[in-house]
């Protein structure tokens, strides 16, 4: 607990820069702020062990921006960020509360982007340099008295610095600063590797470490789902219907995984894009962007693409795959919770590993209770309870104009006002059904998995084993199901074959009924009225460059 009174005041930070973070609201430091701070700005070499989301950021930049000496006009500080976004996210931080600080500028360095910019403002006399290794070291190769004159270092995220290759650069940058120099450490976690390089490169640090269980879990809720693999869309769908979420980040583990869920989401009718490695730059920081403003309400990324988003909107971050490690879990489920806002992570766990459970629940230091699929009852409560929150504030001023309009209706139509209701109803609701029955028949999932489900997981779903598979799907009503030999491996996902279909097709989007992309087939459903005629049109259609041929598909 940091209860001072007095705040970020009594920390002795420079009064323009306190001036600044009054400014952006916050009301008191973090823990790792409070214990930080103060010794930075005494000129101790330190590491800083805290979670994601405790505050690192300013635990760093507010002292470092208080010890610049702005009638310098040279490098004098340099932070050390792994990814190009965190170095930007740095540099923004830097920037606010540099704020009324004039005469200190901030520039950022980093690969991907022009070196002339960057050239431009380290010559016009930028004292704080924020940089990732690699693109640093570029500037060293044209300029190798570029950080002869830092008198402070930071190495933000460092674990993460290591596990993308950075050492050798690392080895240049530390080599061309003057030993004089103070140097700060952060990580989420201190593996030996990281304390070879306090050992080398820092004097005498302070070490300060904030728990990770207090900080990082406290104010997230965390929950469970046993899912089985092949289910695990059907689950987000309906897990996604009771959830009250503003925006949403999904976790999964391939490029493939965030095209495949993000389409199907988006099909769905969310506002759904996909977060990976393949994504250009430019591109990924307009997803982030649409996340923060609205324009989208999910990302679906993979843990490398999504490394240092912070996005206060997001209340749920949803591990549709498990991560890796324990710390990944803590990263991502960092990504909620910010800024000191409630958060809620929900973890998909197949049977095969529910030992990760427990891992991360000892790591964590707290119990992932476990919450069921959804029932139908539950997704039609949600549907009805989301339709009234929706009218509730029209109806007080329903009258007027739409009020004479219905009344016109009823005329023009000839029927019983419960009837105009019902297909308005039927129209804003845009074909979602609000029946028991039919949500059954639309997500027929077997609720949990059960045990004699477990050795159908491994078995390969391929084009040989359809029909070994037991109980398939039902097909909905009025759809055939139809076959394509094109699959992941061919790199479709649902959104090319909807794509295709609907534009060679001239089909609506609600005539295509539900789509299953597999590694080496996809099944798709159309309209049994007309299907010859449809899969006539469809003859010569391609998907990704290779020939769609689709044919009635039959079970038996
Ligand atoms: P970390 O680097 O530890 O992952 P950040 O420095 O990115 O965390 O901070 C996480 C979030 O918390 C940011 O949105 C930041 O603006 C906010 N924040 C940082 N310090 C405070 C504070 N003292 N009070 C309120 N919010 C804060
Ligand atoms: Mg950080």
């Amino acid at each position: 607990m940091t209860q001072e009174i007095g705040g970020f005041a009594a920390l002795g930070i420079h009064p323009s820069v306190l001036a600044a973070v009054t400014a952006v609201g916050y009301e008191e430091p973090s823990p790792i702020q409070a214990q930080a701070i103060p010794v930075i700005l005494g000129g101790h070499d330190m590491i800083g062990q805290a979670q994601t989301g405790t505050g690192k950021t300013a635990a760093f930049a507010l002292p470092i921006l208080s010890k610049i000496d702005p009638a310098r006009r040279e490098p004098q500080a340099v932070i050390l960020a792994p990814t190009r976004e965190l170095a930007l996210q740095v540099a923004t931080a830097f920037e606010t509360y540099a704020k009324q600080l004039p005469g200190v500028s901030v520039v950022a360095v980093y690969g991907g982007a022009p070196m002339g910019p960057q050239l431009k403002a380290l010559r016009m006399g930028a004292q704080v340099i924020v940089a990732t290794p690699g693109r640093l070291v570029d500037h060293l190769g044209r300029n190798d008295q570029l950080l002869s004159t830092i008198r402070m270092m930071v190495l933000d995220e460092a674990d993460e610095m290591l596990k993308l290759g950075f050492m050798d650069d690392l080895e240049v940058i530390f080599q061309a600063m003057p030993e004089s120099r103070q140097s700060v450490l952060f990580s989420a976690t201190l593996p030996h590797s990281i304390r070879a390089i306090a050992e080398k490169h820092l004097r005498e640090p302070q070490h300060i470490k904030i728990a990770a269980k207090t900080q990082t879990v406290a104010r997230i809720e965390q929950a469970h789902l046993m899912v089985h693999a092949d289910q695990k869309v059907a689950a987000v769908c309906r897990l996604l219907e009771v959830e009250d979420f503003d925006a949403l980040i999904a976790f999964v583990r391939t490029k493939q995984a965030t095209l495949d869920l993000a389409s199907a989401l988006e099909a769905k009718g969310y506002k759904a894009a996909a977060l990976n490695g393949d994504i250009a730059q430019n591109q990924r920081e307009r997803v982030i962007e649409s996340l923060k403003d609205g324009r989208l309400d999910i990302v679906v990324a993979t843990d490398v693409a999504a490394r240092g988003i912070d996005v206060p909107r997001i209340t749920h971050v949803l591990n549709v795959d498990m991560p890796y490690d324990p710390e990944s879990y803590v990263h991502r489920i960092g990504r909620t919770g910010r800024a000191g806002r409630e958060g809620r992570a929900l973890l998909l766990v197949t049977p095969r590993e529910r030992r990760m459970l427990q891992v991360i629940e000892r790591v964590t230091g707290q119990k992932v209770g476990e919450v069921k699929l959804p029932t139908p009852q539950q997704v039609l409560d949600a549907r009805i309870r989301k339709l009234t929150n929706g009218l509730a504030p029209l109806v007080s001023d329903a009258e007027g104009s739409h009020g004479e309009l219905f009344d016109r209706l009823l005329g023009d139509l000839q029927c019983s006002p419960r009837a105009l209701g019902a297909a308005l109803l039927r129209k804003v609701t845009n074909g979602q059904s609000l029946s028991l029955a039919e949500i059954e028949r639309e997500q027929p999932l077997v609720p949990n998995a059960g045990p004699q489900r477990e050795r159908r997981e491994r078995e390969p779903f391929d084009s040989a084993a359809p029909r070994e598979r037991r109980a398939p799907l039902p097909v909905s009503e009025g759809k055939a199901r139809c076959r394509t030999a094109l699959g992941t491996r061919d790199g479709i996902a649902a959104k090319n074959l909807l794509g295709a279909i609907l534009n060679e097709g001239g089909l609506q989007r609600e005539a295509i009924g539900r789509i299953q992309i597999r590694e080496t087939f996809s099944l798709v459903e159309l309209p049994e009225d007309g299907l010859d005629r449809l899969l006539g049109k469809l003859k010569d259609t391609r998907v990704a460059g290779k020939a769609l041929k689709l044919r009635r598909y039959r079970e038996d």
